[in-house]
């Protein structure tokens, strides 16, 4: 059987946390998506990492890591990865990549910095990793497959193609300097060399494994409105973000992944611009910021502040909808025990109609939130074990959210630690 983790939301809602803890009981855990532009945090008896491209299971002896051949691929990163887990004490893990996965490359990195310089205040506010131009330049078929790396004829004449192409928009269009074909191949044998060990036709590793009755588990990155046609296009990610590509992006059959454990935080966060009905701002914001995760809510990739807001009942409901939402993961219900009354959007309001379905963009720009207050229950609730043994306000909430969204909270997360989950 396979199962995928994904968000719901904006992203940032806790995805680590559940795939690590998740990964305890699965064989095998595969990035199908996105690269290593956004970051999990996971703390576990190794100690606090933040990883960006590693599966979030790696820290488990007993299974492997795949990155699938959705995922963009940056090769020094995932090696910087590698050795910074080994260093902090963690065994050394089992790591395939797959011959399909395609590589960022620099100027990829260079393109999206290029670009952000270009469009100054109307940028996209990307991380600025290059992920927007590999996506391009993967759907324009010059895009560079690791498979691709062991024919060196063949690259060569490929990334002569590609530097005319470039050098054009980098001479006219941004003013710097050129690319150099000879500079790209010594990059290119750097990276065949680092990746090598790891290359794995991983469809068929998959097919085998699911033959044998491995546990498969698929791990998102971002969340449903981040998705590229589902989401706030075109503040949106690159890869699509939904489980249902991760048929696609680490080659199993779509009817496989039967259970999709869709995670949804407490709260709203985003990071970057991009619609946001529920947004606060000033100091209820600022506190709910410095209270947020596990030690405040600033980006784990790039230390930015994340805009905070309420729970968005009509974001999540979608959210889990376009995921197929099997069961639902609460988290970071403990940060919010400091309220004495929680507010939640329970519809949009636009042009004076109100509605519970989320629209596409150019609507969502004019909604306004519709809250219902909820009591707050004013108690930490870290170390509690039982769903009984919860405050009954708190009870009330996670049921108020559960009836919203349509889809059973089987798991209420009280705290950043693997163990700080309370089963339903
Ligand atoms: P991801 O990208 O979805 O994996 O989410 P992030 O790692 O960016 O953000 C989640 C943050 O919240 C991390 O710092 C986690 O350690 C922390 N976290 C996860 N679950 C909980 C929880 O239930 N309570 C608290 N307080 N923090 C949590």
């Amino acid at each position: 059987m396979v199962t995928a983790v994904v968000g719901a939301s904006w992203g940032d809602e806790g995805k680590g946390k559940i795939t690590d803890m998740l990964g305890e009981e699965s064989d095998i855990i595969v990035r199908f998506q996105g690269g290593s532009n956004a970051g999990h945090t996971i703390v576990n008896d190794y100690g606090k990492f933040v990883l960006h491209i590693l599966p979030s299971g790696v820290f488990h002896n007993h299974t492997t890591s795949v990155i699938g051949n959705g995922v963009a691929l940056n090769i020094p990163d995932l090696f910087k990865e590698i050795q910074g887990i080994v260093e902090q004490g963690v065994p050394k893990p089992k790591i395939k990549v797959s011959d399909r996965a395609q590589i960022v490359m620099p100027y990829h990195i260079l393109f999206d910095q290029y670009e952000e310089e270009r469009l100054a205040g109307k940028s996209f506010g990307s991380t600025k990793s290059g992920i927007a131009p590999f996506y391009s330049d993967k759907y324009a078929k010059i895009g560079i497959q690791v498979s691709e790396l062991f024919d060196e004829e063949s690259l060569r004449e490929k990334v002569e193609g590609i530097c005319v192409k470039k050098n054009v928009l980098l001479e006219h269009l941004y003013h710097k300097p050129a690319l150099s074909v000879d500079e790209l191949m010594n990059t290119l044998r750097e990276y065949r060399e680092m990746v090598e060990p790891y290359v794995c036709d991983v469809s068929s590793y998959l097919f085998e494994a699911r033959k044998q009755g491995k546990r498969i588990l698929l791990e998102g990155q971002l969340g449903s409105l981040k998705d590229p046609d589902h989401g706030i296009y075109p503040m949106v990610t690159s890869s699509s973000t939904l489980a249902g590509y991760g048929a696609i992006g680490a080659g199993v059959p779509p009817y496989e992944i039967q259970r999709i454990v869709t995670v949804v935080k407490a709260y709203s966060s985003a990071v970057g611009a991009g619609e946001f009905v529920s947004e606060i701002f000033g100091e209820e914001a600022d506190e709910l910021r410095r209270r947020g995760g596990d030690g405040g809510e600033f980006g784990a990739t790039t230390g930015r502040p994340r805009r905070m807001g309420w729970f968005d009942a009509v974001a999540n409901r979608y959210g889990c909808r376009v995921q197929g939402s099997t069961e639902v993961v609460l988290t970071v219900l403990d940060v919010l025990g400091y309220l004495d009354e929680i507010p939640v959007c329970v519809g949009y309001e636009i042009d004076g109609r109100v509605t519970k379905d989320f629209p596409a963009t150019r609507e969502l720009k004019i909604a306004k939130p519709v809250y219902e207050v909820l009591p707050g229950w004013k108690e930490d609730i870290r170390g509690i074990k039982e769903y009984d043994k919860l405050p009954e306000n708190c009870r009330r909430y996670i049921e108020f959210i559960e009836k919203e969204i349509g889809v059973p909270i089987k798991m209420v997360s009280n705290g950043p630690g693997r163990h700080e989950i309370i089963y339903r």
